[in-house]
């Protein structure tokens, strides 16, 4: 464990550019949004909360080029590889699912596989929870426990870090001189922080009646032809927005378009909330009604997830709740499949 102070942090950020694409969280209005770093400025925040979009926005673009022409040659998403600095834990969480569906097998995504391999995640606490925040009912801590280089859990005058890879080992010991032996305050001060933020989320956790993933077990079998579909999909008004901001979603379809020369093969983020996204040739649709597609994106979250990745694809980062213009909130659907499951 290690000190750092807010201006020593800069110009490790500062030397950090040369080498990668460093982006930062900052504070726009009551929203924080990724900014790609040029200098310490007054608007990054380290602590708070999740950024507004995903961390997947990053490693699998919206809308991104995966073929010109005829060229064997996968065009590359960016020129430096990536280090995204203030990633929260929910967001790490999200990696589980986008490493399964895009890396962890023998025919990899190869630009999502070489960002992810030569990325570096400066993840941080969270110092402060949103309403929608529900990350410990998923079985996640508001600050992250793996997946990152390294941590920084703000405390008074700067940062306590810690290191989570080799990669994070390399960069402290590269930059020893910006890095002191943290004062017993600071890491007192870290654990209070931590304890706080934890309470808070508790809070909304029971405001919310939002149910433990420990009572998650066979919800969606138990429920699968229960009214609750039909019921909270009422208001749906097909807009995809659930999917497209949530850190575990990758659906995407392929389509080509030509400019005045080429061809290229475009890939953009889909949702399975529309309509025709599982229509197949000839006009048959399996989830031909807009509660299927709800059950549907619940089945994937809750049962098929934990079947295939031992986890379930939901962080508890609330994104979907407050996009939602229909107000479909994930927590109330939760707290109805398991009320249900329990009867
Ligand atoms: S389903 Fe909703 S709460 Fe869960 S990870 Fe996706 S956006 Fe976040
Ligand atoms: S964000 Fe809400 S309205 Fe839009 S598709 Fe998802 S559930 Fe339906």
């Amino acid at each position: 464990m290690y000190y750092i102070t807010e201006g020593n942090f800069a110009v490790l950020l500062d030397g950090l550019k040369t080498e990668y694409d460093v982006y930062v969280p900052v504070k726009k209005d009551k929203q924080r949004f990724y900014k790609k770093y040029t200098e310490f400025s007054a608007d990054i925040v380290i602590g708070e909360v999740r950024a507004f979009e995903p961390l997947k926005s990053f490693f699998s673009l919206a809308r991104g080029i995966v073929a010109r022409g005829f060229s064997p040659e996968i065009p590359k998403l960016c020129e430096k590889p990536l280090c995204i600095v203030g990633v929260k834990a929910c967001d790490l969480k999200g990696f589980k699912i986008q490493d399964h569906v895009f890396n962890d097998h023998d025919c990899p995504d190869s630009a999502y596989r070489s960002l992810r391999q030569n990325n570096l995640i400066i993840s941080s606490d969270c110092t402060l929870c949103i309403d929608t925040c529900f990350c410990l009912s998923i079985g996640l801590k508001p600050y992250p426990q793996e997946e990152f280089d390294i941590n920084l859990s703000q405390v008074s005058g700067g940062f306590i870090v810690e290191s989570g890879s080799n990669k994070g080992k390399d960069l402290i010991a590269k930059n020893s001189s910006l890095f002191e032996n943290p004062k017993s305050h600071s890491i007192t001060g870290k654990n209070e922080a931590r304890a706080k933020v934890t309470k808070d989320v508790e809070r909304n956790i029971q405001d919310s009646g939002v149910p433990y993933q420990e009572s998650f077990e066979n919800i969606i079998e138990r429920n699968y032809e229960s009214k609750i579909w039909e019921e909270e999909a009422n208001t749906c008004v097909e807009c995809g927005a659930c999917n497209t901001i949530c850190p575990t979603c990758h659906c995407f379809l392929l389509y080509d378009q030509k400019n005045e020369k080429n061809m290229a093969r475009l890939r953009i983020w889909d949702s399975c909330m529309i309509k025709d996204f599982a229509r197949v040739a000839g006009g048959a649709n399996p989830r031909a009604k807009l509660w299927m597609r709800l059950r549907n994106r619940f089945d994937k979250k809750f049962d098929f997830f934990p079947k295939v990745a031992k986890t379930y694809a939901c962080t508890g980062c609330g994104r979907c709740i407050s996009a939602c213009p229909a107000k479909i909130d994930i927590r109330k659907v939760l707290k109805r499949l398991v009320g249900d499951a329990k009867r």
